[in-house]
């Protein structure tokens, strides 16, 4: 079959005998080799798409990473079956990027791919077949047997037809065979939907011919001359309703979209006429998504202190890869992130601004997009899959030289990068937790500028620790702006004492006598308030008051949540959802209590409180839907909302002249949680949170609720003495061995039956021991949370020496134990994860 090749081929090329390695989405960790036939020999090349048969059945699509003479040891490579692309969609630099984080990672390049490529770029076998160009189906030249036949014949008909269409012609299942081998005689090519995908929406749409705008005579003729014509003249009415040439004629520059006149009930056969007539003209023009925006080109000058930090990150890019910029809350970042960004790409290079997930949708972007207009392309992780392609794309011609986006676009296909910004640099959300890679954006963007030869820059108010430790030990510059922008002044911080209040009698529904004192005030004064809560739901549980018995999630090991909107009780690990119960299902009492305060009940504590006041709950139950979050803040912004409440959702980014007082209902919650960078997430959120109130001129208040006024921590986001609280914290985390002092590896270990997962955590331990660096091993423990949808949990930890090769070693052994492991008959369904620097 394969050397049908050679036949069908017009002129017969000599042989270089080339091979070309593909990275396929299969789990499998390394590269296929296959190998290139002669006639696509000239076109082949890194990054270009390919189909290639894997194992006896599949027909998977897979990117070349690597074109070479040597063919593979073990096996006798296959031949490519199609070539889908005439220019590459990856760069090299990607390969190298996805190279680099398979194996930082501990993951397959498979699984870089996967998450990189939009999936309008994969494809399956559900892809479309098309009859391939130069394939003559009166003088095929090779044997076509019945089966090819129906095809062949059906495909002329047609344009396309789906894989499942030809096994509904077939009646069979078997169809990949068939099309394996019309492929191969290069009478057919798997056709992409993408192709359509890939191609930008084109719109149709009709305006007026020049003759009649801005003539009123010409128009008035007309009408008389359709005067006979109700339809015709109805069509020409709506028209004119919408473009008034008169008045604005450059409006009929853009017309109408053709469908939308005859919507409303209009002719569309009279559309035609008029159209004929030489009325109307019809155009087509390519649309993006994203509206084009009016470039503001009046520009802020930036303050003294603004200059002289911008100033000072360029000399520092000068010596350094990458720069942190550590500036307080407000003191206007964005402003010396524009003029960076600015010089870079007149300089003619690309830049990348990475923004957590949820900020996308604020002040920031509205700001950046009235400067950069439509060179800027926003990447969303809420965006359909059409439009990453068409961001993919827009990088990929040049259209867009500056993305904002959230983490996954560190893949898109820039080759110039000039400058990776990474702003809140130190969000947990920049950790990708599932699937595979798990890997961090701020960590990666580093090495993506490093491979660009571009620079890095990290901004943030309360840096992250390994960030600034890279900068005191001189890996990285570092500037700090220790001011706020115009007017603005830091919050006044107010300590308020639950359990005084609460033995005064003082506390009411979760709230501090001074907390609703200062909410009270800033509604007195029309002002806005912001409450942050870190739980979502009404309670975290409910709990029989007779004898303790707590609802539990049937398929975790955690109690279940009391969501009162929907009155339900929800599983926040599984989603699992159940009524909430009238009896206690161990001892049938019927008093059960909900126990602790989530955002839905305090939403309510406030209403109760403050019963004339607007008030809102942004979490993750209220803002699921596109724009359900971008709503709600333009609300608050429009001043609709005068109090909302948040999780950390409210931390992020906002920026809102009005508010001035923040609350935080409970800060314990927050120090408390068992983590090592508990202490350190807490400075994070709380300033962050803080950061929110009095952005202008107007004084703001912070008001921190506690049961331990006293500590320490307290006193160091009250004078943001980040430095103070880094050198404290530091110190532990050198004493006991974590990062940034030692390489942390979270190894998860589940199968549904216990033993199995307890059993393969023992045994990965064990050959984890033999590996030969210096290492700790922690473990196996039991998850924190030991069951999650019916899998139990046993959790490994190694740390590593930073130094050295220690790591890289340790890691590429752990790979092959972990598939060494899963061959295995007594572990085979056991699941390992590998989670390098888990957050
Ligand atoms: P950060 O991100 O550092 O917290 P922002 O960039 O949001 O701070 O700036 C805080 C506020 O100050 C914003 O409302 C911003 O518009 C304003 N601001 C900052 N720099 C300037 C400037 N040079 N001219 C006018 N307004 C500015
Ligand atoms: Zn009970
Ligand atoms: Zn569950």
């Amino acid at each position: 079959m394969e050397d049908l090749f050679g036949q069908t081929a017009s002129v017969k090329k000599e042989s270089k005998n080339l091979f070309a390695d593909v990275i396929l989405p299969v789990p499998i960790p390394k590269w296929f080799t296959y190998r290139v036939p002669d006639e696509i020999q000239d076109k082949i090349g890194i990054g270009f798409r390919v189909i290639v048969q894997f194992g006896k059945k599949k027909i998977l699509t897979g990117i070349v990473g690597k074109v070479h003479q040597k063919p593979p040891a073990q096996y006798v490579a296959k031949p490519i079956m199609d070539l889908l692309d005439d220019f590459p969609v990856v760069n090299a630099l990607q390969i190298k990027f996805w190279n680099w984080m398979a194996g930082y990672y501990c993951c397959h390049i498979g699984e870089v791919m996967n998450a990189a490529l939009p999936s309008g770029l994969k494809l399956s076998t559900e892809s479309k077949v098309q009859l391939h160009p130069d394939f003559d189906l009166e003088n095929p030249g090779i044997p076509i047997d019945d089966r090819e036949w129906i095809i062949l014949e059906a495909l002329e008909k047609r344009d396309e037809l789906s894989v499942e269409a030809c096994e509904h012609l077939l009646e069979s299942k078997s169809t990949h065979k068939i099309i394996k081998s019309l492929l191969l005689k290069r009478a057919i090519l798997v056709y992409e939907q993408l192709k359509e995908k890939y191609t930008p929406k084109i719109e149709t749409r009709i305006r007026l011919k020049n003759a009649y705008v801005e003539n009123k005579e010409a128009l008035e003729k007309l009408f008389e001359t359709i005067a006979g014509k109700p339809k015709q003249e109805e069509v020409l009415l709506k028209y004119l309703q919408q473009v008034p040439v008169f008045h604005q004629p450059e409006l009929n520059d853009k017309g109408l979209i053709k469908k939308s006149v005859t919507e409303g009930g209009c002719s569309p056969s009279s559309l035609l006429t008029l159209i004929k007539n030489g009325v109307f003209e019809e155009f087509k023009v390519t649309i993006s998504r994203f509206e084009d925006r009016m470039v503001d080109h009046d520009r802020m000058g930036l303050s003294g202190f603004q200059e002289e930090a911008l100033e000072a990150v360029k000399r520092q890019f000068e010596s350094k890869q990458t720069v942190l910029l550590h500036g307080i809350t407000g003191s206007g970042k964005t402003e010396i992130y524009i003029r960076l960004i600015r010089e870079v790409m007149e300089s003619g290079s690309q830049v990348l601004l990475l923004l957590p997930e949820i900020a996308l949708t604020t002040h920031m972007v509205t700001r950046l997009q009235s400067v950069f207009g439509s060179q800027m392309g926003v990447y969303h992780s809420k965006y359909s899959d059409n439009e990453r392609v068409e961001v993919w794309q827009g990088v990929l011609k040049g259209k867009y030289n500056f993305v904002v986006g959230v983490r996954s676009s560190i893949f898109l296909p820039f080759d110039s990068l000039g400058l990776i910004i990474v702003d809140e640099e130190h969000e947990p959300s920049y950790k990708q937790f599932d699937p595979a890679p798990r890997f961090h954006a701020r960590d990666a963007a580093v090495m993506l500028a490093w491979l660009h030869q571009a620079n890095a820059l990290l901004g943030s108010a309360t840096p992250a620790f390994e960030s600034f430790h890279n900068a005191e030990n001189g890996k990285y510059g570092y500037v700090f702006i220790d001011q706020r922008y115009g007017e603005a002044q830091l919050p006044k911080f107010h300590l308020a004492d639950i359990l005084q209040d609460k033995k005064k009698n003082l506390l009411k529904l979760d709230f501090t006598r001074l907390l609703r004192e200062k909410i009270q005030e800033a509604l007195n004064r029309q002002e806005q308030v912001l409450i942050f809560q870190n739980r979502r739901g009404y309670a975290p549980y409910i709990s029989c008051d007779e004898c303790g018995w707590i609802p539990q999630c049937e398929h975790c090991d955690v109690s279940l949540t009391y969501h009162q909107f929907g009155e339900e009780l929800r599983c926040h690990y599984c989603g699992f959802k159940d009524k909430v119960p009238v009896s206690c299902h161990a001892c049938g009492s019927q008093k059960l209590s909900s126990v602790g305060t989530g955002t839905e009940r305090i939403e309510e504590n406030l209403s109760l409180l403050f019963p004339e006041a607007r008030i809102a709950r942004m979490d993750l139950d209220t803002t699921r839907s596109k724009y359900g979050y971008q709503r709600l803040l333009e609300d608050f912004g429009a001043g609709n909302i005068d109090i909302l409440v948040g999780t950390q959702m409210i931390t992020k980014g906002l920026d809102f002249d009005k508010v001035t007082v923040v609350g935080i209902v409970d800060a314990d919650r927050i120090l408390y949680f068992p983590d090592f960078r508990s202490g350190e997430r807490a400075f994070q959120q709380i300033t962050q949170v803080a950061g929110r109130a009095g952005r202008r001129d107007k004084m703001g208040h912070v008001i921190i609720q506690t049961r331990k006024p006293d500590q320490l921590i307290f006193n160091q986001i009250i004078r943001g003495n980040y430095i103070d609280f880094y050198q404290q914290e530091i110190a532990e985390r050198q004493r006991f061995f974590y990062p940034p002092f030692v390489k942390n590896i979270k190894i998860t270990v589940k199968h549904k039956d216990r033993f199995v997962a307890e059993k393969t955590a023992k045994n990965l331990r064990n050959l984890l021991m033999d590996i030969q660096v210096k290492k700790i091993i922690l473990g196996p423990e039991k998850g924190l949370v030991a069951k999650i949808k019916n899998q139990y949990i046993y959790e490994l930890w190694a740390k590593l020496d930073r130094t050295g090769n220690a790591q890289t070693l340790f890691k590429q052994e752990l790979v092959e134990k972990t598939v060494f492991l899963n061959s295995q008959k007594d572990f085979k369904g056991a699941r390992i994860i590998v989670d390098v620097d888990p957050a």
